[in-house]
């Protein structure tokens, strides 16, 4: 029993550091649930993209609820939703700063370097990782869904690096109260 296998727990230990790990499942298991689901999610990015102006719009519209209840009081429900939605449907890693329409709903934190503009030299000539050899290429997967979607352009903006302190918050209030914070300040800029 002296060398027993760390198993599953020391995958959820290095994710704690914020380290890329693969999902605690084998990567066969993997391939049918996660990537049939991430990769479904791609080839259906506009749809996603139309969706999420709508709903970002909607989550706006809620500001002055948010507001009301407060920003920190909301934080821990809201993001137990986005973990687990987003997880399902994108294999998001809770990174705090969503990309993902940026980046043809592929999730660049599933890259196991975790490269937030474009893929290394590595990828495989099947399109595939070369870490994880059974998995696609998270970017050649963005940029498929890139072609799909009417802001499809923005994958060539470049990402600021990943802010590791906004890892486990959440981004769709991060990015209501910036909208909502810009609104207010062009409603001044038009008073003055
Ligand atoms: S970019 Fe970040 S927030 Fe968006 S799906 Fe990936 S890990 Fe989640």
């Amino acid at each position: 029993m002296a060398d027993a296998k760390p198993g599953n727990a020391a995958p959820a230990k290095k994710a704690a550091t914020g380290a890329f790990t693969p999902a605690g499942v084998s990567p066969n298991r993997r391939a049918r649930r996660s990537y049939t689901i991430r990769l479904w999610a791609v080839r259906h990015s506009r749809f996603f993209e139309w969706f999420y102006h709508r709903f970002a719009n909607a989550f706006l519209m809620l500001h002055p609820l948010w507001n009301a209840i407060g920003y920190g009081r909301v934080e821990r429900p809201i993001t137990f939703i986005e973990r687990n939605v987003k997880g399902l449907l994108f294999d998001c890693r809770m990174c705090g700063q969503c990309a993902l329409s940026s980046t043809g709903m592929s999730c660049p934190m599933n890259c196991p370097k975790q490269l937030r503009n474009g893929p290394c030299g590595g990828v495989r000539a099947n399109g595939n990782c070369e870490v994880e050899p059974d998995m696609p290429c998270v970017w050649v997967q963005a940029w498929k869904g890139s072609q799909n979607m009417t802001g499809g352009q923005a994958i060539l903006n470049v990402q600021k690096p990943v802010n590791q302190s906004l890892r486990e918050t959440s981004s769709w209030l991060r990015v209501t109260a910036e909208a909502a914070a810009k609104r207010e300040a062009e409603k001044k800029e038009v008073q003055a």
